[in-house]
């Protein structure tokens, strides 16, 4: 039996039809500013509008080439797999939502390892990967988190951890929680080894990721209108029944708040991870 149903609203159906997100077609109307942009000056323009700077979301490959010299990323092909411990039922059973997931991203999870170099400087890497399954963290994503922070304690090369993700993966349950306390003691290592560990919070960067390693970089930067936070907006005015500030949540808010340490414009960010790099190191 399911765990739960989805209960649809008959008026909100089919309101995303004709829908102008996603970079699909040659015109595209912007999400911010709603000028027409051709969809590949956008992608020639490193997914940024041309007219208000908006910063479209990007895959973890596209982000890849942004940062990372060319040819000198090494991807660790992980071949591990989310168990189904709970026996998880929604619409889709759990296993084959991660096949179905597995099927659309050509990814095997939420989460990419990899090392490479940033100016000539090595830096072990995780990437979340948003789309699938909202870049969730379960029981694997916690793991291949921990395996960076561990193979930069080895090596002793910096840590770089590029978030993307609604939050723990609900299918596992608690287990999907104890990867906050699993992540913290590896990045509880790095610090007693003085091994520099940059966080780059993405749109959107939430829930439990928001809530341990992420926020918790020697230096935590983001890229322009990110949102940032634990819960979302919604639910917390809902929950407090009040309205929120303009601009809540988002990354200009959360740095003058202290939360984060910079904002950087998305063609300003290879050169100033290195600057952080070797400042650190
Ligand atoms: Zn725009």
């Amino acid at each position: 039996m399911a765990w739960f149903e989805k209960i649809e609203n008959p008026k909100l159906k089919n309101t995303k039809k004709g829908s102008n997100s996603g970079l699909t077609g040659i015109w595209k109307k912007c999400t911010k500013c709603q000028e027409i942009l051709s969809t590949e000056k956008l992608i020639n323009n490193i997914n940024v509008c041309p007219f208000c700077d908006y910063h479209y979301r990007i895959s973890w490959r596209e982000r890849v080439d942004l940062i990372f010299d060319e040819g000198s990323v090494k991807v660790f092909d992980s071949k591990l797999q989310s168990k189904d411990p709970l026996e998880f039922e929604d619409k889709l059973n759990y296993k084959e939502r991660l096949v179905k997931y597995k099927n659309k991203t050509r990814d095997n999870e939420s989460v990419i390892r990899l090392l490479g170099k940033i100016n000539d400087i090595e830096v072990s890497c995780a990437i979340m990967n948003f789309p699938f399954m909202g870049g969730s963290m379960g029981v694997v994503c916690g793991e291949l988190i921990a395996q960076t922070m561990e193979y930069s304690l080895e090596k002793k090369v910096p840590c770089l951890i590029i978030s993307a993700s609604g939050g723990a993966r609900m299918q596992e349950g608690i287990l999907s929680l104890m990867q906050m306390a699993k992540t913290l003691s590896c990045r509880k290592k790095l610090r007693d080894a003085a091994i520099p560990y940059i966080s780059l919070l993405t749109d959107p960067t939430t829930g439990g990721c928001a809530a341990s390693f992420s926020m918790l970089g020697d230096l935590n930067i983001t890229e322009p209108n990110s949102l940032i936070g634990f819960a979302g907006p919604r639910v917390i005015e809902q929950s407090m029944r009040q309205k929120l500030p303009k601009g809540f949540q988002r990354s200009e808010f959360l740095k003058d708040h202290g939360f984060v340490d910079q904002v950087i414009h998305r063609t300003k960010l290879k050169e100033k991870i290195h600057y952080f790099l070797n400042f650190l190191s």
